[in-house]
């Protein structure tokens, strides 16, 4: 079992480096709020995938594979130019592993060259003081980690146990924001983990999430009464994050249906190793148009489309980006499922794991 100790605290320098970072990051998310509001025109949040081949193999993922290399230094800049003249506001590197790929800290040095907020999901195995002192200096703003239990299984790896060592290292030396999630739900051999990792996260400073794993479909599923309260203490935990205005993670937890207007090909967007905009990780395939190709007219286009799998979706970082515009423009035209020229990738079955109580616009 990990320890719940302290790790020695960080060096004045760190606390000082940390701070500035924090205080500048968040004044650049109140302007891109205020952005937001102002214009519909622009995507608020990217994920862009530098890399789909990960040193993990977790038993729920769709979203790896081990053999792919690495997306190449210039294209990623050429995708993150075009990006950036889109008016872009958040980009979030996602994998597979990002940190597998070799020119990872030049991808994020471009990303805030180009002005906009970087973040980065990781599984954490290949963080050490080195790396973690590589992405200060990169200027990596928000990094997230999901630990799916207390000690190893055959599902996932990804546990306190083995990453524990990691955590106190980010504790000590990261100048960028940790959040840690947990999970519950079907598939969760005992739900008290997640709370023992939500209290050990926010013991090392970290900010704190909890996602719901759901049955084989992806669909919504209610949480048993020992898990609803489970969750309701890690919500409670996680209570600094933009999560409480959304009642999102709530409607997900008891299973129900929520209305909203998902702009994912808009206000969001999902690249993928290839290049190819695609609504979400869940919907892989739709509209599948290489980025260069996307046009202005083809966002607005996304932007008014109400997407069929809008009730039952259990994607926390669009529904926290759709609440910058669910008070407005109503969705009146319907997926355009075959356009002309599209090049398809085959669309992934629902995912599993499904994040909800998302601290950061950048998860
Ligand atoms: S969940 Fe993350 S760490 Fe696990 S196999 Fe998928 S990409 Fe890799
Ligand atoms: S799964 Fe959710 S985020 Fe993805 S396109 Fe459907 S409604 Fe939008």
């Amino acid at each position: 079992m990990p320890s719940a100790a302290r790790p020695a605290a960080p060096s004045s320098k760190v606390r000082r480096q940390r701070t500035l970072r924090f205080v500048r990051t968040r004044t650049r998310e109140l302007l891109m709020i205020g952005k937001a509001l102002l214009s519909t025109r622009h995507p608020v949040l990217v994920h862009i995938i530098p890399m789909r081949r990960c040193n993990l193999a977790c038993g729920y993922c769709n979203e790896y594979d081990d053999v792919s290399k690495p997306v190449p230094i210039e294209e990623m800049k050429r995708r993150l130019d075009l990006l950036a003249n889109m008016g872009t506001s958040v980009i979030t590197i996602s994998g597979g592993e990002p940190l597998m790929h070799p020119e990872l800290e030049e991808v994020i040095r471009h990303i805030r060259r180009r002005g906009m907020i970087a973040g980065m999901i990781t599984n954490g195995f290949l963080l050490s003081v080195a790396r973690i002192q590589s992405l200060n200096a990169a200027g990596l703003e928000h990094l997230q980690i999901s630990i799916d239990n207390v000690t190893p299984d055959e599902m996932s790896l990804k546990s306190l146990k083995t990453l524990d060592s990691r955590l106190e290292m980010l504790a000590q030396h990261a100048v960028f924001q940790v959040n840690i999630n947990s999970v519950l739900g079907s598939g969760v051999k005992d739900p008290q983990d997640a709370l023992t990792i939500a209290h050990r996260a926010v013991g090392l400073g970290f900010t704190s999430t909890v996602g719901i794993i759901h049955d084989h479909n992806g669909q919504l599923k209610p949480l048993g009464d020992l898990e609803t309260g489970i969750f309701e203490k890690v919500m409670e935990l996680g209570k600094r994050s933009y999560s409480r205005f959304n009642d999102f993670q709530h409607n997900v937890a008891r299973g129900k249906e929520h209305n909203w207007r998902c702009r994912s090909g808009s206000r969001y967007l999902y690249i993928c190793e290839d290049g190819l905009v695609h609504w979400c990780s869940q919907q892989r395939g739709y509209p599948g148009i290489p980025l260069a190709e996307y046009t202005p007219e083809m966002r607005h286009r996304e932007y008014e489309t109400k997407k069929f799998c809008a009730p039952r979706c259990t994607v926390s970082c669009v529904q926290q980006v759709a609440m910058l515009d669910n008070w407005r423009d109503s969705q009146t035209l319907k997926p355009n499922l075959r356009k002309p020229g599209a090049r398809r990738t085959a669309p992934a079955a629902p995912e599993q794991l499904v994040r909800i109580g998302s601290t950061h616009v950048d998860s």
